[in-house]
């Protein structure tokens, strides 16, 4: 039956496959009640589920030899005996029948009577039956949805999972997955900003797909406007490929602004650099013009190893990124690891409770030994090839900034003394994206020579709302007074100071948001190379001065809505 589960939408981009579902570990089933005229279907759903499990754990019993068939096969003899305890189906029969309820959450409701009723056992063992209980509940959940234990084969396919991390994404690319809805997840998490890097379509925060979407479903997805279309019918095909048509349109209007500059209509140049995370990114950068990398997110390079890449394996990718810039300058970013960006990957750190606190960015590489230095040396190594700047995340204040200074200075001095070809000076930024830092700027602007502002932190930091955490709706946004304030009050000292500034956010990559920052008087922007010529296409529709006359009124703004008034009325013309 064709159905429409909304979500979030994260990488544009429409995709039409089979579904793949992959669900998360723990059963957290959400309750879903069903219509009179589907009680048979969802009665047949959990009896083929029940018999499926029972083939498996027969399958499984048989092959297992020797001190494993001994030790295994008692548990898969328990879990056969409750598999097969008629209560367990009557029960959830029951719930199905009378209860109106959707299979899964029959299950799990039915687990919950019987798992009270094991809690309320004085005998520790017969307590600890519970996780065999589970563990049932758990196989026969994964049946209903036919769950894959792998993701080989997934060519041609949609992944629906409950959250997807970075590290994960590209290799599911080149798998060939079609497109990825996640139950979870936020546009602006680092999962989103990979997959647009990689044009692959991606929905996030649509939490009814793990309990609508089965395996083998038909999908359509539309990563531009976070709809997902279960069972399409021929509008919704019509309609993918019309989306698909449009966007070949598009983007054969939009290459014709490649050689073009990004200057406004009262020609005024704005600066747009890449936010560049792979070889692709690069060459695209290049093609479109970008004036140069505006962030190298190296952390990307840590994540696809299970270890630390050592000087050498830096260098060889920092120097590969700078003659790929062909003379353009390249920001490499110093590792940015924690937080979102260290989930699955083998090399989160330590266990934080907080990690988004914690630490992170430049706190982790002052407190590893080595791990600065090696990191340094690389980027000062590859500056024999190109122009190259060094940018630093995670910044809260001067001593960061100082350390990291020093550090580099020393570095320069001992390749230089060593014979390496480098730069004479490779100019070193901070990252403004913590509060402090954006407060506290006045203190230590002058041991920067230039600044990025990264706004998915600075909100996230500024209005204490999780970049990641899709529960937060609209309260992580950039439409928010503080932070425009703090957006001007950062533009303005660096351009007092005369220190170069961007913003590396993915504000600066959205079209709709270029006239907001042209008037808070910003004229460099880093963005993924996927929407520079959007981008462009924006700037060349805005008037600067105009803008600029128009930010005071912006600053006025007390809410969201009224910075939206305020968009609405100074939108780019053509
Ligand atoms: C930012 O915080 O805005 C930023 C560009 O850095 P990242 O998204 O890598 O945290
Ligand atoms: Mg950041």
């Amino acid at each position: 039956m064709r159905k429409i589960l909304s979500g979030t939408a994260a990488a544009r981009g429409s995709a039409l496959g089979r579904a793949r579902v992959r669900l998360p570990h723990a059963l957290d089933v959400q309750e879903a009640r069903i219509e009179p005229a589907e009680v048979e279907s969802e009665l047949a759903r959990i009896h083929a589920a029940v018999e499926t499990v029972r083939g498996e754990m027969h399958d499984l019993r048989e092959r297992l030899h020797g001190a494993l068939a001994q030790e295994v096969g008692e548990f898969l003899d328990l879990h056969a005996l409750l598999l097969d305890d008629p209560e367990l189906l009557r029960g959830i029969d029951a719930l199905i029948r009378t209860g109106l309820y959707a299979a899964d959450y029959a299950l799990r409701l039915q687990r919950d009577r019987i798992a009270a009723v094991f809690e309320g056992m004085d005998d520790a063992y017969l307590r600890s039956r519970i996780d065999d209980i589970d563990q049932v509940i758990g196989r026969l959940h994964a049946a209903l949805h036919r769950r894959a234990a792998d993701l080989q084969g997934v060519a041609g396919e949609i992944l629906v999972t409950d959250t997807i991390a970075p590290a994960e994404l590209a290799q599911l690319q080149a798998q060939g997955v079609m497109g990825i809805v996640t139950a979870g997840g936020s546009a602006l998490s680092h999962s989103a900003i990979l997959a647009r890097s990689l044009h692959l379509p991606l929905v996030v925060g649509a939490p009814l797909a793990l309990q609508k979407v089965n395996d083998g479903d038909v999908l359509v997805i539309d990563g531009a406007s976070g709809l997902v279309v279960l069972e399409p019918n021929a509008d919704d095909l019509r309609a993918h490929r019309a989306r698909v048509a449009d966007s070949k349109r598009e983007r054969k209007q939009l290459n014709r602004l490649r050689r073009e500059p990004s200057r406004t209509l009262d020609g005024v140049d704005i600066k747009l650099w890449a936010n560049a995370e792979s070889r692709d990114d690069v060459a695209e950068a290049h093609a479109l013009g970008a004036a140069g990398v505006g962030l190298y997110r190296t952390e990307f390079l840590f994540m696809h190893s299970r270890t630390l890449p050592d000087e050498e394996t830096q260098f060889r990718a920092y120097r590969d990124l700078v003659l790929g810039m062909t003379g353009r300058t390249v920001t490499v970013r110093t590792l940015d690891l924690g937080a979102d960006k260290a989930d699955n990957t083998g090399l989160a750190l330590r266990d934080e409770p907080n990690p988004a606190l914690g630490l992170r960015g430049v706190r982790l590489s002052l407190a590893r030994d080595g791990l600065l230095h090696a990191q340094l040396r690389a980027i000062v190594r590859a500056s024999g090839y190109g122009p190259v700047r060094v940018l630093v995340p995670m910044v809260s204040g001067i001593e960061e900034m100082r350390a990291v200074r020093n550090a580099l200075r020393e570095v320069h001095a001992s390749l230089r003394a060593d014979g390496h070809e480098v730069a004479d000076h490779v100019p070193l930024g901070a990252m403004i994206e913590v509060p402090s830092a954006a407060l506290a700027l006045r203190g230590f602007i002058d041991l920067c020579d230039f600044l990025s502002i990264g706004t998915n932190d600075l909100v996230q930091y500024l209005l204490a709302a999780d970049r990641t955490n899709e529960a937060l709706g609209e309260l992580y946004s950039p439409l928010h007074p503080a932070v425009l304030q703090l957006l001007r009050d950062v533009v303005r000292l660096a351009a007092r100071r005369g220190k170069p500034v961007a913003v590396c956010g993915e504000i600066g990559g959205d079209p709709l948001f270029a006239p907001l920052l042209l008037a808070l008087g910003l004229t460099e922007l880093s963005l993924h190379p996927g929407t520079l010529l959007e981008v462009r296409r924006a700037i060349r529709g805005c008037d600067a001065a105009a803008l600029r006359a128009a930010g005071p009124a912006l600053l006025r703004a007390r809410d969201r809505a009224g910075i939206e008034r305020w968009l609405a009325a100074h939108a780019p013309r053509g």
